[in-house]
């Protein structure tokens, strides 16, 4: 389980925290104060502009075969047959 990564709001100490720990109260170890543990951020998926060139469809990154058309993007044409 990925760690939380977060800021004291006190002391702007960077700390670490266990995932299960969100939500909970702990003494920041710099400065002694308890302070909550932040929600962990959700990793930001990047705006890739990868796009269907078929049906426009916005694609995530990585992803090659549009499930909305059927089109790979590496082929450059439709491969999918079960779209009809
Ligand atoms: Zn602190
Ligand atoms: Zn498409």
């Amino acid at each position: 389980m990925p760690d939380i990564s977060f800021n004291c709001p006190l002391c702007s100490q960077q700390l670490e925290a266990p995932e299960e720990y969100a939500g909970q109260v702990i003494e920041c170890p710099a400065c002694q104060k308890e302070i909550t543990v932040p929600a962990p951020q959700p990793v930001q998926k990047k705006a890739t502009g990868n796009k269907c060139p078929g049906c426009g469809t916005a694609l995530e990154e990585g992803v090659v075969l549009c499930m909305k058309c059927g089109f790979h993007t590496k082929l450059g044409k439709k491969i999918a047959t079960d779209f009809q």
